[in-house]
């Protein structure tokens, strides 16, 4: 038996059909041939910040060894061509396979630059035509990129898990029970995140697009996420579900630190500084910071639905030093080059200060001036002095490190209660009920 990579990626639109599920479908066909699978199917999430993504920025693959890998190859191609969204010229889907015991350093790297930059076609050819790689493309066929970044993440570093259950019926609110959530999210504690936020009670496993997924629980492990799913109460049919192993709550694409001598647009990092000025608000209640870098200065933007990032950004002062990560938006003719800004980390404050008027020794009483630069005079003993007293005034914030509220964060951000839990467990062999379809 051989090792069988398969990545896939851009096969749904607005419209419908989801790239997860499409997965399920060849996971479900291949099943019925003799392999056996080496992970659970990886859901990579790639860079964020490109424009031309659907929703996430998802690709998938599946790892598994068999004796027929051109079979494997066929039966997933046959299944893109029927239920692709590119079927209707509204997905550039992309199929790729790798059939090698190692991933090569090269895709891995390639793997990388996507979860960071925006990657051209061209690169993504070179790399087809120096391996043995099997591919079929739809469209623009530019979902081969993701694709083959797909294959190059082996998730070997920390990783988490999402259940993805699918809806029998694709229309209507999904029927699953906000108390039933609540209790849910409150019975898993750790093992699970982001299934609801408290700050406006919004319900973070359920989707609301014409996609598949009536409900997605992310966790830290797959026992984790399979118990939260027995918890729910759910009003309408599940068709199927599957466990994905995944890099969503890790912060995978900020680990790249930004050269801010060569921005390019669309890219994901972090970069330290120095507060160069107050923080202003603008209409709409987002917050513009400016820092300073290695004498570079870079404007940063902090939206208004971050809610706590905002506000913590409206309390920097010139001179803190802070860490901050986010995404390079595109210039255009109205706005500069601009950090969206996805966390702050605040490494140190600068004291803030007021200049009083002394109080008197004697009568213990505020002193009043008597003109500029001339001093102070008790007005009950009437004492000189010509020195004011400087307080210094408490920060209303603290170091640490700020993230938005959970309803504002990306799939890649790792949430407050992931810091200290990563998992880098290497056995990544599915085990337990990971997949079934009903
Ligand atoms: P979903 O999350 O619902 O699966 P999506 O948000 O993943 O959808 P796609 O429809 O897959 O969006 O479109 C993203 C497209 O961008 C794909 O064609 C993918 O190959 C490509 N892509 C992904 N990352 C990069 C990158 N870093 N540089 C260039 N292209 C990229």
């Amino acid at each position: 038996m051989i090792s069988v990579h398969l990545g896939l990626d851009d096969t749904d639109s607005n419209e419908g059909m989801c790239t997860t599920y499409l997965t399920t479908i060849i996971l479900q066909r291949i099943l019925k041939e003799k392999i056996s699978m080496i992970d659970y199917p990886n859901l990579i999430r790639l860079n964020p910040n490109i424009p031309w993504k659907t929703r996430g920025n998802a690709a998938l693959c599946l790892r598994l060894r068999t004796d027929n890998p051109n079979k494997i190859f066929k039966i997933a191609k046959n299944s893109l061509i029927k239920y692709s969204e590119s079927r209707k010229g509204k997905a550039n889907s992309g199929l790729i396979m790798l059939c090698s015991e190692q991933i090569p350093t090269e895709i891995k790297n390639f793997s990388k630059r996507c979860l960071y930059e925006s990657v051209k076609i061209s690169e993504l050819k070179k790399i087809i035509k120096s391996h043995q790689i099997e591919y079929f493309g739809q469209g623009t066929k530019r979902g081969l990129i993701g694709a083959l970044a797909a294959i190059g993440n082996t998730l070997s570093s920390d990783h988490t898990y999402e259940l993805i259950g699918y809806r029998k019926n694709n229309n209507g609110e999904r029927g699953v029970s906000l108390t039933s959530v609540i209790k849910m999210d409150n019975c898993t504690g750790l093992s699970t995140f982001n299934n609801i936020d408290y700050n406006n009670y919004r319900v973070l496993i359920t989707p609301h697009g014409k996609d598949p997924i009536c409900f997605a629980i992310r966790g830290n492990n797959s026992s984790g996420v399979y118990k939260a799913m027995t918890m729910l109460e759910l009003y309408e049919p599940i068709e199927r579900f599957a466990i994905f192993r995944t890099n969503q709550g890790t912060n995978e694409h900020l680990k790249n630190e930004l050269n801010l001598n060569q921005l390019k647009s669309f890219q994901s990092g972090y970069t330290n500084g120095i507060i160069n000025k107050k923080p202003i608000t603008k209409r709409g209640g987002h917050v513009f910071l400016e820092i300073k870098s290695k004498n570079i200065i870079m404007n940063c933007a902090v939206y208004s639905p971050s809610i706590t990032l905002k506000k913590t950004a409206r309390k920097l002062e010139k001179g803190d030093s802070i860490e901050i990560g986010g995404g390079i938006r595109k210039k255009s003719k109205k706005y500069n080059r601009i950090l969206n800004v996805e966390y702050i980390k605040i490494n140190n404050l600068v004291q803030k200060t007021k200049i009083k008027n002394p109080i008197c020794k004697k009568c213990k009483k505020t002193m009043k001036s008597i003109g500029q630069e001339k001093g102070f005079r008790c007005k009950k003993c009437s004492v000189k002095t010509k020195k004011s007293e400087i307080h210094a005034i408490k920060r209303e914030i603290k170091t640490g490190l700020y993230l938005p509220i959970p309803s504002s964060q990306r799939h890649l951000t790792k949430p407050n209660n992931r810091y200290g839990k990563e998992n880098y467990k290497t056995k990544n062999k599915p085990k337990g009920t990971w997949f079934k379809v009903f």
